[in-house]
């Protein structure tokens, strides 16, 4: 691997970072303020919430109450609403940028 290849890895590694710091991990989207959550979200000893499967997240899921809920990335619905979204840190950040 070339310094330029290097470079570019450190790069893309460094943004996607910077990409997942946004999240505030408040569990907005997976359903936490609509009474019926997904039923892979959960929460850690700080109240965080995240998700158990994470890495393989994407695709139709299921809540606590039995209803399908369309798990995809947050880019594909930042233009939308759901609620608690005011707290999310990516439309936070589109709100700033726009
Ligand atoms: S599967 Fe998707 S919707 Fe469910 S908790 Fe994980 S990220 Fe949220
Ligand atoms: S609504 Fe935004 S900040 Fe909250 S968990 Fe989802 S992506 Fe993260």
């Amino acid at each position: 691997m070339n310094s330029d290849q290097e470079h570019y890895i450190q790069w893309q590694k460094k943004e996607e970072e910077r990409w997942e710091a946004l999240c505030g991990r408040c569990g907005a989207c997976c359903g936490a303020f609509d009474k019926d959550p997904c039923v892979h979200l959960s929460r850690d000893e700080l109240k965080k919430y995240y998700c158990t499967i994470y890495e393989n997240c994407f695709g139709i899921k299921k809540t606590v109450n039995g209803n399908d809920i369309v798990c995809g990335s947050i880019r594909t619905i930042l233009h939308s609403h759901w609620p608690g979204d005011d707290c999310c840190g990516y439309k936070k950040a589109l709100k700033e940028k726009n």
